[in-house]
């Protein structure tokens, strides 16, 4: 007789697999699938950095266990990398951690600071592993509905203030998956001082700062004064670098709440490989043209994607930052993207799925050429939506 624990019964049914099946019967029918539902690029890592984990590969003295904490040298480009990009001073000793892809980190960090029933706030809709990662802490996550007439920010007045007094972490995440929204300066400032009247921990997600077009920068967490003594952020190559099979990434700010992750991580994993850490310097130190060329390509997909959608009647701002477009459409979100599976051909991902808040959405990725959006839009014409 196997029996799962409770925290494992009590996970939300991962309603992804439900796509997932209905994506491969219309595919065994023939049909000729344009999947637009995948947060993960299309094209591959630059080749400078793969030449560099080819170089690093070789060296033996790379194949042993890495240090949990991660290479200094790889801390180091890190911390440069944020004083470069962001203006932030990081000290790379203490004040970065390398993560085995940033999912880890965010899945890690409420076992080091939640107790069980303690409290984190978690945005709706949003990426899962901030509600999923403090349920398996034993934790209760308490939902920040993301709406539109707040720009996806959550009203962190509307937040009861006997939760927030009995709150011990908050996730965040902008650029924002699945809405892309963006946030201000100010908005951070309003979260610092949140933080410090209800002792809250911080955690900003951060892996598409550097997903974005017509001149918007994305500003750190960690940028805004105060931050740094009650905050982390989380930071990824797989994103910026075409990088998310190779696992890497890192999470900077505070150095008490980074020690308090590496005490879980010293004790669960061993650290990422660092060859790979290598390739990663590469990409943080090498040259950046190739995070540009991204750019260039995701924006002429969004303005090709967005183009169609209007002529559809499906109005939507363009999208300032990450490869995300989220659309309003009528009726559920999962009915929606059935109907665009069965009836185009066209994989989308229902709000539904990122939490309850994003019922009413769908989100498409921009992680298909322009020749097959153009034909997705080809096809959405053909149907009454
Ligand atoms: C893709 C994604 C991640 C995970 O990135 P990895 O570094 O590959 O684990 C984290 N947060 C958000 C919001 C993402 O979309």
């Amino acid at each position: 007789m196997i029996m799962y624990a409770d925290r494992i019964n009590s996970l939300p049914p991962y309603l992804f697999a439900a796509i997932d099946k209905a994506k491969a019967e219309i595919a065994r029918k023939g049909v000729d699938v344009i999947n637009l539902s995948i947060g993960d690029p299309d094209l591959p890592t630059p080749s400078h950095i793969v030449e560099a984990m080819k170089e690093s590969i070789e060296r033996p003295e790379r194949h042993r266990y890495p240090s949990y904490e991660g290479l200094l040298s790889f801390r180091k480009a890190a911390a440069t990398w944020y004083k470069k990009i962001m203006n932030v001073d990081l000290n790379p000793e203490d004040e970065v951690l390398t993560l085995i892809g940033s999912k880890e980190g965010i899945a890690h960090i409420p076992l080091a600071f939640l107790n069980p029933g303690d409290i984190s706030l978690v945005p709706d809709p949003a990426y899962p592993v901030y509600n999923i990662g403090s349920i398996l802490a034993d934790g209760k996550p308490f939902k920040m509905p993301l709406l539109e007439e707040n720009d996806f920010l959550p009203d962190l007045d509307a937040i009861p203030a006997g939760i927030a007094k009995k709150a011990r972490l908050m996730f965040l995440n902008y650029p924002n998956n699945p809405t892309s929204a963006i946030a201000s300066l100010k908005f951070f400032e309003e979260v610092v001082d949140f933080s410090n009247e209800n002792e809250i921990l911080v955690i900003h997600d951060n892996p598409y700062s550097e997903m974005a077009y017509d001149g918007y920068k994305a500003p750190s967490f960690l940028s805004v004064s105060g931050a740094k003594e009650v905050g982390i952020e989380m930071h990824s190559l797989s994103k910026t670098y075409n990088m998310t099979g190779w696992r890497i990434g890192f999470a900077v700010g505070n150095r008490e709440i980074l020690s308090g992750l590496g005490k879980v991580k010293t004790n669960v994993d061993s650290g990422a490989f660092e060859a790979v850490q290598e390739a990663g310097i590469t990409a943080l130190t090498g040259p950046q043209d190739c995070v540009r060329e991204m750019n260039r390509i995701y924006k002429e997909r969004r303005d090709v994607l967005l183009t169609g959608l209007n002529e559809l009647g499906l109005h939507v701002k363009p999208p300032r930052a990450t490869f995300y477009v989220w659309v309003r459409v009528k009726g559920k979100s999962f009915d929606f993207t059935r109907m665009l599976l069965e009836k185009a051909g066209i994989v989308a991902t229902p709000g539904i799925g990122f939490g309850e808040y994003g019922e009413g959405y769908i989100r498409f990725a921009l992680t298909q050429s322009v020749d097959r959006i153009n034909e997705a839009v080809d096809r959405m014409r053909k149907l009454d939506i």
